[in-house]
């Protein structure tokens, strides 16, 4: 299995690079966006790992750039921001996984595994949890088939409580990730988003999908 590096931190890439060979992966290191682009389009790589935040070209026009010359090599992304925001614009752009960075080697071990057995050409544009779908690139929303009208915030809050589906989330990580603030514990934001998100995706429907677990946050779960 080969796999290319696209990240311009010397060290990170060395780090990578050490790991992947000991684990028996034949590993390439790019440097640059444009040297990414040029070395994934010469040769059949079978996993991506991308850094966002490269000088330049960054990891999204790298991505798109592939993508739109038909390359469909799986990409795990690694990215510092673990903002949904860029989390969902990665996934519109086609790619397949997210690492944020601080992260452990085997975390990113087991995912790039993840991927290789998933193989080329089907990375997720929808999730979907019981009868609930969310369509990525569209920013469209299904239940039981019929499609649910959600503002941006209302989607951005549903697709990170589907990305980690079956995950207690607190208050505060929803509040960082959805509005990118600092919790303040007067506030009801959250809970006042999910009585909205639930009014359009639960009420309607007899099964409920998210709950609340008292003290500590909400999960989304088949239950
Ligand atoms: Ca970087």
């Amino acid at each position: 299995m080969r796999i290319l590096i696209v990240e311009d931190e010397p060290k990170t890439a060395a780090y990578l690079k050490k790991g992947l060979t000991e684990n028996g992966f034949s590993v390439d290191i790019a440097i640059s966006g444009d040297e990414g682009i040029h070395a994934a389009l010469a040769f059949a790589y079978d996993l991506i790992i991308l850094d966002v935040m490269l000088p330049g070209r960054d990891g999204w026009s790298v991505l798109s750039s592939l993508r739109n010359q038909g390359n469909q090599t799986p990409v795990l992304f690694l990215t510092a921001r673990d903002r949904v925001q860029d989390r969902v614009r990665g996934l519109e752009l086609g790619a397949d996984d997210y690492l944020v960075k601080p992260f452990a080697f085997s975390e990113l071990l087991a995912r790039v595994r993840v991927l290789l057995r998933r193989g080329p050409g089907k990375q997720t544009d929808t999730l979907t949890v019981s009868d609930l779908e969310l369509d990525l690139r569209g920013h469209k929303v299904f239940r039981s088939g019929r499609q649910i009208d959600l503002t941006h915030k209302e989607f951005m809050l549903l697709s990170l409580l589907v990305q980690r589906a079956g995950q207690v989330l607190s208050r505060t990580l929803i509040a960082e990730q959805v509005w990118d603030i600092n919790f303040d514990s007067d506030t009801n934001v959250v809970d006042v988003a999910i009585r909205r998100l639930r009014a359009k995706v639960d009420d309607p429907f007899e099964k409920k999908l998210i709950h609340t677990v008292r003290g500590v946050g909400y999960v989304l779960e088949e239950r």
